[in-house]
């Protein structure tokens, strides 16, 4: 499904500040809200539409790039990135823009987020420091990492053997318990989770000796993480299944990892342009000259042509990052810089004086020179 422009999701303009964009939200949220909504599986993706929207713009760093590169920039467009938001995601990301209306945390939706959490393990956040050679590339990361997994003794139960299960004398093995609460929206019956079996609706009588009856150890695992081409920093890739494992059965979290990038030593990195600083001597610039410029993966010649002004870019077509997820590929953009000396000797200086009376190096200037536009080409829109 083609996504929606997230100024639009929210109904503000794209000048909104953070305080307009909180409030937009909010009132989105309230208005989809799946407790008064019930069943209603349009407004729960309008519900869903909204968090996704507010959690991009509400953030600086994700709203920048958002405004840049669109949908494409957050690397939403499948393969494992965070593209949709669950549920539970939403409550315990943006519970709090709930609170006042709702009587805070303990209120709205908390009766259904906490009864499934019991059955998901927690994610685990990771970080990944890559260079600009694997950006470009893409890599196969492995990662070291301390998790959660099902106990092998009890395989999960928590039990020592199976006879010591048996059913929640207080909930009756449902794993809840009904109470009425008063909201602004009126009465609500909500269903909380069993204090006594914390929602499992089974009690254990002899507890597995390897877990403590957890159903859960910890462990040492090394994951692979397949990283695509063209991430950047900031960005989140979600690995599902490989999170912590639940209490006592249920699905395992998500292991999110979240990109970092490490300076290149003679790059620059914009988006998906590269930048590279090209210091040329004056004779260079006048005579011309061939010049050696890094790539990500190797050197590249190129040719300066004579009488090169200062400031001039190069752009080498393709030879920036390739798009996250996407066809196409950036630019490399040699800034052609005219080094010019501020200590020389005094032989040095007699020669300059020469060329202060040659006719050729008197300027000529130009009112009507436009290269200052095709320079900043791209950088402004
Ligand atoms: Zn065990
Ligand atoms: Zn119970």
């Amino acid at each position: 499904m083609e996504k929606r422009d997230y100024y639009e999701v929210l109904g503000v303009s794209r000048n909104a500040t953070k305080d307009d964009i909180k409030k937009a939200y909010r009132k989105q949220a309230l208005k989809y809200h799946p407790d008064k909504n019930p069943g209603d599986k349009k407004a729960e993706e309008n519900f869903k539409e909204a968090a996704e929207a507010y959690e991009v713009l509400s953030n600086e760093e994700k709203r920048a790039r958002y405004d840049r590169f669109g949908h494409a920039g957050l690397g939403n467009s499948g393969n494992g990135f965070s593209g949709g938001m669950t549920m539970e995601d939403i409550f315990s990301s943006f519970g709090d823009i709930f609170g006042d209306a709702f009587g805070g945390f303990g209120g709205f939706g908390s009766s259904r987020r906490s009864s499934r959490r019991m059955n998901k393990g927690s994610n685990l956040r990771v970080k990944v420091k890559l260079t600009l050679g694997e950006i470009a590339n893409g890599t196969e990361k492995k990662i070291k990492v301390t998790k959660y997994v099902t106990c092998s003794v009890c395989g999960g139960s928590g039990a020592a053997d199976p006879d010591s299960i048996s059913t929640c004398s207080t909930c009756h093995g449902s794993g809840h318990v009904t109470r009425v609460t008063n909201t602004i929206l009126g009465q609500m019956q909500t269903s909380s989770v069993c204090p006594a079996c914390g929602g499992e609706g089974k009690t254990i009588t002899k507890k597995c000796h390897a877990c403590y009856g957890e159903g859960i150890v910890q462990k040492e695992e090394i994951i692979k993480i397949n990283i695509p081409a063209g991430v950047g920093k900031g960005m989140q890739m979600t690995v599902s299944g490989q999170g912590n494992a639940a209490r006592r059965g249920g699905v395992n979290g998500d292991l999110l990892v979240v990109i970092d990038e490490e300076e290149h030593q003679s790059l620059i990195r914009d988006g998906n342009n590269l930048i590279y600083n090209l210091y040329i001597s004056i004779p260079e610039a006048i005579l011309g000259t061939q010049a050696e410029v890094p790539t990500v993966d190797t050197n590249v010649k190129i040719k300066i042509d004579p009488g090169t002004q200062p400031g001039k870019i190069l752009r080498l077509r393709g030879k920036g990052l390739p798009e996250v997820n996407a066809y196409g590929r950036g630019d490399l953009l040699v800034h052609v810089n005219v080094w010019i000396p501020k200590n020389i000797s005094r032989e040095e200086a007699r020669m300059i004086e020469k060329l202060k009376e040659a006719d050729s190096f008197t300027p000529k200037p130009d009112k009507n020179d436009r290269s200052f536009f095709d320079r900043m080409k791209g950088y402004f829109e």
